[in-house]
C-alpha cells in the first residue's frame, strides 16, 4: 500500500464513522483521536477477542480492571520515574522537535533502501551483467553495509551509556538534516520523561503528585499477591487487563498508531524462576497464533528481537506488522524477570512472594508478558482489509474485507422498496436477528448503492426482502467477498450468518 492509498485509509476512517480527530471543532488535539460508532464496535470486537482467547478460554488465567491512578510510589518502584525517557532533539531553526534514536533509525534505513535497490538494479540488469558491473555493485553494497552496521554498533554503545552527547555527535557525522528546515543546526540531545502527571486533590505541594499510568502492567503487578490469595491461583498462573495508557510522545504521528492517550491489552504470566526461557518461546508463538488465526496474509507479521532491552527485561522482542509506512511494532513480548515484584516489594515493605507447594518453598515469581497495543491492532486491521477494487463490469467498489467475527455490522437489513409490505417484513427479520449480532436496516436509494455502503464499512452479509419473498418466504443475501447473491428461506437465516461471523471459528485455531 503506498501513501496515497494510506490517506484515503484515513478519510475512509472518518466518512464511514470509524474514527474522528478528538474536539475536531476546535482543530483538534494532538496525536488524540475518538472513536465513531463503526470503530467503537470493531475495537470492541477486537478486545472481546483478546480477553476471551486469554481469560475464557485459559482456565489459568484471570482479568482484572485496575484504575489508571496509582500510589506515586508504584512509579518510583516500577523504573518509570527515572528511566521512562525518549532522547529528544530539537532543530534551532525550525524549532521541531524530533527523537534522535528515531532520526538515526531513519537514517539507517535510508541506507538500507539503497542497498536493496542496488541489489534489484542487478537482479533486473542479470542477463548483460558484465563482471566490471559485478564488481562496482558489490562494492557499493558492502560500502553501505559497512556504513549501517557502524552506525547501529555506534548507537548502541552510546544508548547502554547513556551517552547523550555521543548520541548527537551520530546525528552530526551522518549529516542529518532537519526535514522541515533542511539544516543541521541541531540542539543537545536530552530526555523527556513521556509521563503525564497531574495534582491529587485541592493539596499543591510535590507529595500529591501523580501520574496518568504509561502501562497498564503496573495495575497487575500490585494486585498479584490479592489475585493469587483470592482466586487460589497456582504457579504458572496470568493475569490480564485491557484500559487505557497515556504517554506524553515527542513525535506522535502515522494517525491512531502513536497516539498521546491509546488502549493496551496486557497479560503477565507468572512462572518459576528458571523457566523463562521456555515460557517466553511459548508465549511468543501463541501470540503468533492468535493474530495468524485472523486470516491475515502471514507475510505481513514477523518477529523482531530488540537490541537493546528495557531495564526490566532479560529478553524480548517484538511482533512487527507490515503497516502501510513499512514493518512497525504492533505487540512486544518480553521476559521481565522478578524485576517488578521485587522492587514493589523493596518499595512498599510488603511480602510479595509465593509459596510453591510442589518446591516447598517461597520465592518472587518471574514474570513473561504479552502487550498488545489496542489502537494498533485496529489500524493494523484496517489497513490489511482496506481494498480498492475495479469490478469485471468497469465499476469501482472500496471495500473492508475484515474478519466476519470482528466486523462492525454483521448484516444490512434492505427492503427491495418502501412499500408492498416489503419494509414490514424487514423490520421482522431484523428484530429477530438484533438479539444475536449488530445488524442495521436502510431502505434508502438502489440496493446497488445500500450494498456499496455496506461494503465500505465491511458488513459480511446483506439481505434484500422483495415481492417473492411475500410468496415464498425466502430473501436473497449476498456475500461481501465473492459479491454472489443467493436466495435462501428466512428460516435459515440465522444459521448462514452464525457460520460465518461466530468468533468460536477463530478462537478454536487462536489456541
Ligand atoms: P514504541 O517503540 O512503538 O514506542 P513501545 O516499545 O514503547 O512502543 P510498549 O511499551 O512495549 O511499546 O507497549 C506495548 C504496546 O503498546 C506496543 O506494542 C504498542 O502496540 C502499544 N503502544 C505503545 N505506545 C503506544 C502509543 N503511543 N500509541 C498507541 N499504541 C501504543
Amino acid at each position: 500500500m503506498n501513501e496515497d492509498v494510506f490517506k484515503n485509509l484515513v478519510s475512509h476512517c472518518k466518512e464511514y464513522g470509524f474514527i474522528f480527530q478528538s474536539s475536531e471543532i476546535y482543530d483538534g488535539l494532538s496525536a488524540v483521536y475518538d472513536y465513531a460508532q463503526n470503530g467503537t464496535l470493531l475495537k470492541n470486537n477486537i478486545r472481546q477477542y483478546w480477553w476471551q482467547s486469554m481469560v475464557q478460554l485459559h482456565e489459568n488465567i484471570v482479568g482484572i480492571d485496575a484504575a489508571i491512578f496509582m500510589h506515586p510510589t508504584t512509579w518510583k518502584a516500577s523504573g518509570h520515574v527515572d528511566a521512562f525517557s525518549d532522547p529528544l532533539i530539537d532543530n534551532k531553526d525550525s524549532k521541531k522537535r524530533y527523537r534522535a534514536d528515531v532520526l538515526i533509525e531513519e537514517h539507517v534505513a535510508k541506507i538500507e533502501a539503497k542497498i536493496e535497490k542496488e541489489v534489484e538494479k542487478a537482479a533486473k540488469r542479470f542477463e548483460n551483467f558484465d563482471e566490471k558491473m559485478f564488481r562496482s555493485t558489490n562494492a557499493r553494497v558492502l560500502e553501505y553495509q559497512k556504513q549501517t552496521e557502524a552506525i547501529n554498533t555506534r548507537f548502541k554503545t552510546a544508548l547502554n551509556d547513556n551517552n547523550l552527547a555521543e548520541v548527537k555527535q551520530i546525528i552530526i557525522d551522518c549529516e542529518i538534516t532537519c526535514p522541515i528546515s533542511g539544516s543541521r543546526n541541531w540542539t543537545d540531545v536530552r530526555q523527556f520523561n513521556l509521563m503525564f502527571d497531574t495534582k491529587l486533590g485541592s493539596v499543591s505541594d510535590d507529595s500529591s503528585t501523580i501520574y496518568l499510568r504509561p502501562e497498564t502492567a503496573q495495575g497487575i503487578f500490585v494486585n498479584f499477591l490479592n489475585v493469587q490469595k483470592t482466586g487460589r491461583m497456582k504457579i504458572p498462573f496470568g493475569i490480564a487487563q485491557t484500559g487505557k495508557a497515556f504517554r506524553n510522545e515527542i513525535v506522535a504521528r502515522q494517525f491512531i498508531f502513536r497516539m498521546r492517550e491509546f488502549e493496551q491489552m496486557e497479560m503477565q504470566f507468572f512462572i518459576r524462576p528458571g523457566t523463562q526461557k521456555q515460557w517466553y518461546e511459548h508465549w511468543k508463538q501463541a501470540r503468533m497464533k492468535w493474530h495468524n488465526a485472523l486470516g491475515i496474509d502471514e507475510k505481513k507479521k514477523r518477529f523482531h528481537d530488540h537490541i537493546k532491552l528495557a531495564h526490566y527485561a532479560d529478553a524480548a522482542c517484538d511482533i512487527e506488522f507490515e503497516f502501510p509506512f513499512g514493518f512497525k511494532e504492533l505487540e512486544g513480548i518480553h521476559s521481565r524477570t522478578d524485576f517488578d515484584l521485587r522492587n514493589h516489594e523493596q518499595y512498599s515493605g510488603k511480602k510479595l512472594q509465593y509459596f510453591d507447594p510442589e518446591l516447598n518453598q517461597s520465592y518472587i515469581p518471574y514474570v513473561i508478558e504479552t502487550s498488545i497495543g489496542l489502537d494498533r491492532m485496529f489500524l493494523a486491521l484496517m489497513s490489511a482489509a482496506y481494498k480498492e477494487e475495479k469490478l469485471e463490469d468497469g465499476s469501482e467498489r472500496t471495500v473492508l474485507a475484515l474478519p466476519p467475527a470482528l466486523a462492525p455490522i454483521k448484516a444490512a437489513v434492505f427492503p427491495l422498496v418502501k412499500k408492498d409490505g416489503l419494509p414490514e417484513i424487514a423490520e421482522k427479520i431484523m428484530n429477530e436477528l438484533k438479539f444475536e449480532y449488530h445488524v442495521t436496516y436502510d431502505e434508502k436509494d438502489t440496493v446497488g448503492k445500500r450494498y456499496r455502503r455496506q461494503d465500505a464499512i465491511g458488513t459480511p452479509y446483506c439481505i434484500t426482502i422483495d415481492h417473492d419473498t411475500l410468496n415464498d418466504q425466502c430473501v436473497t443475501i449476498r456475500d461481501r467477498d465473492t459479491m454472489k447473491q443467493e436466495r435462501v428461506a428466512i428460516d435459515k437465516l440465522h444459521s448462514i450468518i452464525t457460520e460465518k461471523v461466530s468468533l468460536k471459528n477463530i478462537l478454536k485455531k487462536a489456541i
